[in-house]
């Protein structure tokens, strides 16, 4: 690969890391030698991937110990703790205010200037493989020209962005991200909504130009966190 980066080969690149990020073809590491937001991607799954394995060996490790050296109430006791500490490692932003998440929400998509030229709808297939890997399912008529996988605090999530009559719209689909209603925000000119969805919520931004109302609600009804 040679000169910028396109979406398509960060796209290619991010499934690849986040199927396996310890084995990687010889294109996606020479993607990973000159692309900078790929190369945080990768070293942000190998930290998550890390996490993920300490907390599973010292849950083991816990269940392992003989019955007899601690009652089971206080092996309980202990594997929450184990739990409760590695949330905490890992999920510190789960304690912030949803203003601060609209402003991570902005700085990420500051961060990727070039997702707003999209105008090619992506097939399904690829905008498929996205989603797996965020665990989301994202079903309406709503043409996607970008869809990218993503780090967002601490997780993978589905950045998009469709393409509606007004002009593109950043979408990002947010799991782990609770809002407790709707919130408008506008900052470094990009306006925006978090909306709450299930369990999780849904940002979306626009560049000078408000959300349409219908538009929220097409885009609450398109998702089902998996
Ligand atoms: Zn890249
Ligand atoms: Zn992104």
């Amino acid at each position: 690969m040679s000169g910028a980066p396109t979406p398509d080969e960060c796209r290619h690149v991010r499934l690849h890391v986040g199927a396996d990020p310890h084995s990687l073809p010889a294109d996606v590491q020479a993607h990973l030698a000159t692309c900078d937001a790929c190369r945080r991607f990768r070293d942000e799954t190998l930290m998550l991937d890390q996490r993920v394995r300490a907390a599973l060996e010292l849950q083991l490790a816990q269940f392992r110990t003989p019955a007899k050296s601690a009652p089971r109430s206080r092996r309980f006791a202990l594997a929450a703790s184990i739990l409760l500490g590695v949330f905490m490692a890992g999920g510190v932003w789960l304690l912030r205010t949803p203003p601060a998440l609209a402003g991570e929400v902005v700085e990420h998509v500051l961060e990727e200037p070039d997702s707003w030229d999209a105008r090619t709808p992506m097939s399904p297939a690829d905008i498929g493989q996205v989603l797996d890997m965020a665990g989301v399912d994202f079903v309406g008529d709503v043409p996607v020209v970008y869809a990218a996988p993503c780090m967002f605090r601490g997780r993978h999530i589905a950045h998009l962005v469709i393409l509606g009559p007004e002009g593109p719209k950043t979408v990002m689909l947010l799991p782990h991200a609770s809002v407790d209603g709707r919130r408008a925000f506008s900052e470094h000119g990009l306006r925006g909504v978090l909306l709450p969805a299930g369990t999780g919520s849904i940002a979306v931004l626009a560049r000078g130009a408000d959300v349409p109302a219908d538009l929220e609600k097409a885009l609450v009804s398109a998702v089902r966190w998996r």
